[in-house]
């Protein structure tokens, strides 16, 4: 048998770009050979195995043929002689179909590396269509390539277009949909998934809330404004995900939010953030006095949850440079009212019920005061 790597890590390698995870191709074997060798089998369904030592994934070189609608609609051959061409013209992009031998040596049978060299995200073949999940794919690695001058091909986004209109994007389920742009808001520029899947009419399918044919272009060139802010701001996808939401809810409303996150899929850490944020962040435009800053610290628990304070600093500044109403001062003031009010030394404690009362009121006004003293 004869092992390659294949796939993002040929790809990373050739665009100098850190590895994040190596998968392999093995030719000629059988999954018994692959058993009698220490590996397991990861999916009854699939010939992929995880190796013994490294827990890498290894697949059997396969061929599918479309047999069903949607991602997994596929019956997949995998035999001995399945050739590694073979094998490299079932997926995806040319600069993912690109293979290297033990010793090196390339096999780029669908010209991927010219494609590299062009900066071109391009399908391997017609075949493209048949996985509704391609769409989400194209569009994430646009994501993190397109700060390196990528760009989709023109063929390959009309075969998106084609896919959005015939429906097949609603038959991927909403974990994976919600996999893929958790993914794509981590990448250098998120805006860029979510521009694609616009062009592409495929955004009522991530967003089926919200962006549906009908969202004015308007809302969505505002909200992906605020998202490039977010993006420069900071890496994290939580803070990016929030403002992207509360940017996009009509009229800052929380249930909408609610909604959206619901219909995502979102995991609790997401929608914490995006709710707060859209709840709290409306209310900085009527900040003045320092007792109003500090019942607003207060609100966000700021003291006890510093780090999602400062998250939601991050997001309500990148909310604030794109709505000029909000008047960005106000974000800044808040977090001089923070440093301030932290730094209040705790008075001393009353023994009983009436003073432990007193003392709370006494720690308020102290941190008022040290507010005011802005
Ligand atoms: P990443 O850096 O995100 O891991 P990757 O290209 O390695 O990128 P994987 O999901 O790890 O992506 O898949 C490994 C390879 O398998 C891809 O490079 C591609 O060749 C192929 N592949 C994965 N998913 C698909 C798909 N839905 N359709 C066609 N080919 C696919
Ligand atoms: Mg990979």
């Amino acid at each position: 048998m004869q092992i390659f790597l294949v796939g993002g890590a040929v790809r990373d390698q050739l665009l100098k770009l850190p590895i994040r995870d190596r998968d392999w191709v093995v030719v000629g074997s059988t999954p018994e050979e692959m058993e009698r060798q220490g590996f397991t089998r990861i999916d009854a369904n699939f010939p992929v195995f995880f190796h013994p030592k490294t827990g890498e994934e290894y697949a059997l070189a396969r061929t599918e043929n479309k047999s069903a609608s949607g991602h997994k609609g596929f019956t997949i051959h995998a035999g001995p002689e399945i050739t590694l061409a073979e094998d490299l013209r079932r997926r995806d992009l040319t600069i993912n179909a690109i293979a290297k031998d033990i010793d090196g040596k390339l096999i780029d049978p669908m010209d991927g590396q010219r494609d590299l060299a062009d900066r071109c995200l391009r399908h391997v073949s017609p075949a493209f269509i048949e996985d509704p999940l391609r769409v989400l794919r194209v569009a994430r690695f646009a994501a993190r390539l397109a700060p390196r001058g990528f760009r989709v091909a023109a063929e390959t986004l009309a075969l998106m277009q084609t896919m959005s209109k015939d429906g097949e994007l609603g038959t991927l389920s909403r974990e994976r949909i919600w996999q893929e742009t958790r993914r794509a808001l981590d990448e250098p520029s998120a805006t860029t998934y979510f521009q694609l899947l616009h062009q592409c009419d495929a955004l009522k399918t991530v967003f089926p809330e919200r962006l549906n044919t009908q969202t004015p272009a308007d809302d969505l060139e505002g909200a992906l404004a605020a998202l490039k802010h977010a993006q420069a701001l900071s890496t994290k996808a939580s803070i990016r995900f929030s403002v992207l939401l509360a940017a996009i809810a009509l009229k800052n409303e929380v249930t909408e939010v609610k909604l959206i996150c619901n219909q995502l899929r979102a995991p609790a850490r997401y929608r914490e953030l995006a709710e707060l944020v859209i709840t709290v962040y409306p209310l900085i435009t009527n900040l003045r006095h320092a007792d109003q800053l500090l019942a607003l610290l207060e609100k966000l628990d700021a003291f006890r949850r510093s780090s999602r304070f400062r998250d939601f600093l991050i997001a309500a500044t990148a909310l604030a440079a794109t709505q000029p109403t909000r008047e960005p001062r106000r974000v800044i003031m808040l977090e001089q009212a923070f440093l301030k009010a932290s730094r209040v030394r705790r008075p001393a404690t009353g023994k009983t019920h009436d003073s432990g009362i007193r003392f709370s009121e006494r720690f308020r006004q102290l941190r008022i005061e040290a507010i005011e003293a802005l």
